[in-house]
């Protein structure tokens, strides 16, 4: 029997591979289409179509990374946030699901503001500033982060979504900021202590640590940035952070003794403590 020569293998014969390799059919899908430069839709429409040689190796190249634990969302260089496809890459953590609850919370506290100021502190591919500089137009929000790597990704991603109202800003957390210049103040800041087995799992193996991490407890950012913000928002203004689903107590107690007021707790899809939201009573602490 004649084989085909591999440069006229097939769409069909790709995907099969890529399935045996991968325990998610799902992820050998996306990685062949990815690979291909095609939609899923376009790979099942016509699974006799030719693969040349050169993309049957980058998406073996894909699908081999991806049997040896690299993230699938760094792999495809995207990943889908709020509805916006944002690039992502080692640079920045992968946006998470759960992380959209903070911005449903920052949506409908912006509601009661017109053209209002929000930070977004550690903002990594630009996420959670830009889904809510997308449905606020009329929001003028900085993005800021200790990374110059991340604030490529996140730059990137603004100018490819033609989003226009967020400014970037290497910062530490809230550090250049002058007294009062926000009316909401935004975070998923790094939350896992450091040392914990958690973070040798999965994607976060490859994940940059430093949007990870944070001290022993995991709460040093947290506490800086709640002490931060007393500063930085305006009276009445909102600060709203996301946190491990075991670190609800901790965090709620901090932010009292900081002084903030109406300590809000939040569940994610999951069920799981996940945000807390509070404002400041605009009284300097
Ligand atoms: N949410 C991350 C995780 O649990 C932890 C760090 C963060 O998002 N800030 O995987």
């Amino acid at each position: 029997m004649n084989r085909a020569p591999p440069s006229s293998r097939t769409v069909a014969e790709l995907l099969a591979t890529a399935r045996a390799e991968l325990p998610d059919p799902r992820e050998a899908v996306l990685l062949v289409a990815h690979a291909l430069g095609l939609s899923r839709e376009a790979l099942y429409a016509h699974p006799e179509q030719p693969v040349t040689s050169a993309d049957r190796e980058q998406a073996l190249a894909l699908v081999t990374a991806r049997a040896a634990g690299q993230p699938v969302a760094y792999l495809a260089g995207r990943r889908e946030f709020h509805g916006l496809a944002l690039e992502v890459g080692p640079a920045v953590l992968i946006p998470r699901p759960e992380t959209e609850l903070l911005v449903e919370l920052a949506l409908g506290r912006l509601k009661e503001i017109s053209s209002p100021t929000v930070a977004d502190l550690g903002t990594g591919s630009g996420a959670i500033a830009l889904a809510l500089a997308r449905e606020r137009p009329d929001a003028s929000v900085t993005a800021t982060d200790q990374s110059k790597a991340a604030l490529s990704v996140a730059g990137r991603n603004a100018r490819r979504l033609g989003i226009d109202n967020v400014c970037f800003l290497q910062s530490n957390w809230l550090a250049p900021f002058a007294a009062a210049s926000f009316d909401l103040v935004v975070s998923n800041p790094p939350y896992v202590a450091a040392g914990d087995p958690y973070l040798e799992q999965g994607d976060l193996r490859f994940e940059p640590s430093e949007a990870l991490a944070s001290g022993p407890d995991g709460l040093d950012a947290i506490r800086r940035i709640a002490a931060d913000a007393r500063r930085c928002l305006k009276p009445g203004g909102s600060l709203m952070l996301e946190h491990g689903a075991d670190q609800q107590p901790a965090v709620c107690a901090l932010l009292a003794e900081h002084g903030y007021i109406g300590i809000e707790t939040h569940r994610d899809l999951a069920g799981l403590p996940r945000a807390v939201t509070c404002n400041s009573s605009g009284a300097m602490a």
